[in-house]
């Protein structure tokens, strides 16, 4: 067994909660300076300006990229090979978060669901953790915006409904978000699992790189037809109108129970924050 330690894994996270709302992606970064030069709405090519600007500002004077500096969602992937030693393990995780929110200046912003008193340290994150092979730990922190998380969904189709109820849904999601979510957007969609999965699905779907194919080629076909109709919306970026609403669609799935057809459509507005740390 491989021992690491829970300090360590507090530190990997303190660092890629504040690296996550400083940096913005390379890939994000290249699809909207790509968005600058081929939106056709004025307004739309100056908004796309602005945030490859926004970006630039965020990263050399390290403050964070949007006032929302988001939930923290933490996906991790276990090794099996791997002990945890030095304490309780989902602690130290929310311990990074809790130092990196503060060291970092990020905003603060989990309350509770009622009173809305805020909790002041903005934990607890949202862990999920997978058991894998190996003996390494894979965290990913993604802050993720209320706005956009706000306008996703899930829909529990009716098996008839099939591929085309899929991308009709999807549409309808999106066309229902409006300007709410920060466009552009990236569409991340989970079809199938139970009602639960098919949301982990929409959310994991949006950590693939920008730009890079579906590795399944009916996946990849769904997207693109996807992407084409969300994008003929015409909601533009910021709801200004124009041509790219979406930046991408990304897609997985898996089985579902022969009586369902659950879809779930998750929203990441253009501010999206993802770093991994692999221990
Ligand atoms: S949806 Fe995204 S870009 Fe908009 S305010 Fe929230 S985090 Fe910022």
């Amino acid at each position: 067994m491989r021992q690491i330690e829970t300090a360590a894994i507090t530190k990997a996270v303190k660092e890629a909660a504040i690296a996550a709302n400083y940096d913005l992606g390379e890939d994000i970064l290249a699809a909207l300076k790509r968005g600058e030069q081929e939106e056709e709405s004025p307004s739309g090519r100056e908004i796309f300006r602005q945030l490859v600007e926004n970006a630039g500002i965020a990263c050399n004077e390290r403050v964070p990229l949007c006032q929302d500096c988001g939930l923290a969602v933490i996906f991790v992937e276990l090794g099996q090979e791997v002990q945890i030693v030095g304490g309780d393990f989902e602690q130290a995780i929310q311990e990074g978060v809790r130092q990196g929110y503060g060291e970092g200046f990020l905003r603060k912003s989990l309350c509770h669901p009622l009173t809305r008193a805020n909790t002041g340290d903005n934990t607890p994150a949202v862990i999920h953790t997978e058991i894998v092979p190996g003996d390494r730990l894979k965290i990913t922190v993604v802050p993720k915006g209320g706005g956009s998380e706000n306008m996703s969904r899930v829909h529990m189709l009716k098996p008839a409904e099939g591929r085309a109820g899929v991308i009709e849904k999807v549409v309808a999601t999106v066309k229902e978000a409006g300007p709410n979510p920060c466009p552009p957007i990236i569409v991340g969609v989970g079809i199938g699992g139970t009602f639960e999965r098919a949301a982990l699905l929409a959310k994991k779907a949006l950590l693939r790189e920008l730009g890079s194919p579906n590795p399944d080629p009916e996946l990849a076909a769904l997207e693109q037809e996807m992407f084409q109709q969300v994008n003929d919306l015409g909601i533009g970026p910021q709801g200004l109108g124009g041509r790219i609403t979406a930046m991408a669609v990304h897609v997985l799935m898996q089985p579902s129970h022969i009586a369902s057809l659950p879809v779930a459509v998750n929203i990441q507005c253009h501010s999206s924050r993802h770093k991994e740390a692999v221990l």
